[in-house]
């Protein structure tokens, strides 16, 4: 089937999205790009994502616009591609109403790695609220994000991360996830003691180092 390859990759990472509890019921959406020819294939909208199959992910232009697919694309395509097309780095998006990422985007404060394998993902900053769906949040996203930026959070709905590959985009979003919850309960306790700056640069350039061999 045409554009079999990115939409199995779609198909995969929602029902992990699903079992890892990520994404529930239709919230949250997952886009992956094919290099080669700019195609999007996107998760479709208000699709139950347990029974879904690879022809209901629809196929988009760069622009955004619909190309096939048995079903509407998302309606928060336009944030997707936008990033697609400010990242030429980046191949893959992931959206999700996460719980803990959904709480930690009122705190006004960029999350803060608290393991080394967090700080692979910061900084996260966070995206004042604008329309679900709008252009004003697509472009503030892409400038949330910036040249290098992995993952953010949007304040009153969710979380949002990139990746040069859909393992990459899911482990920003399980990492962005894991990072919102612990930060959570140890505000809870009054014990939040996040890395240093000095050593979240320190696992970076090691990260880095990791992924340029
Ligand atoms: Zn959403």
């Amino acid at each position: 089937m045409e554009y079999s390859s990115i939409r199995r990759q779609v198909l995969d990472a929602i029902r992990e999205a699903v079992e890892l509890g990520l994404i529930h019921g239709t919230s949250g959406n997952i886009a992956v790009r094919d290099p080669g020819s700019g195609t999007i294939a996107i998760t479709p909208s208000g699709i139950a994502y347990k029974t879904m199959t690879e022809e209901d992910i629809a196929i988009v232009s760069p622009d955004g616009a619909w190309l096939a697919g048995n079903y509407k694309p998302s309606s928060e395509t336009p944030m997707h591609t936008a990033v697609l097309r400010a990242r030429p780095d980046v191949n893959a998006t992931v959206h999700t109403h996460g719980m803990f990422c959904t709480i930690l985007a009122m705190a006004d404060e960029p999350l803060r790695p608290i393991t080394p394998p967090q700080a692979e993902f910061t900084p996260v900053q966070i995206v004042p609220f604008t329309m679900p769906g709008s252009n004003d949040l697509a472009d503030a996203v892409v400038r949330a994000l910036g040249s290098a930026g992995k993952s953010v959070l949007l304040k009153n709905h969710g979380m949002f991360t990139c990746g040069k590959t859909i393992k990459a985009a899911m482990a920003a979003a399980i990492y962005t996830e894991e990072m919102a919850q612990t930060t959570y309960y140890a505000k809870l306790l009054g014990i939040l003691q996040p890395m240093s700056g000095e050593a979240e640069a320190a696992m970076q350039a090691l990260i880095a180092a990791d992924q340029a061999v």
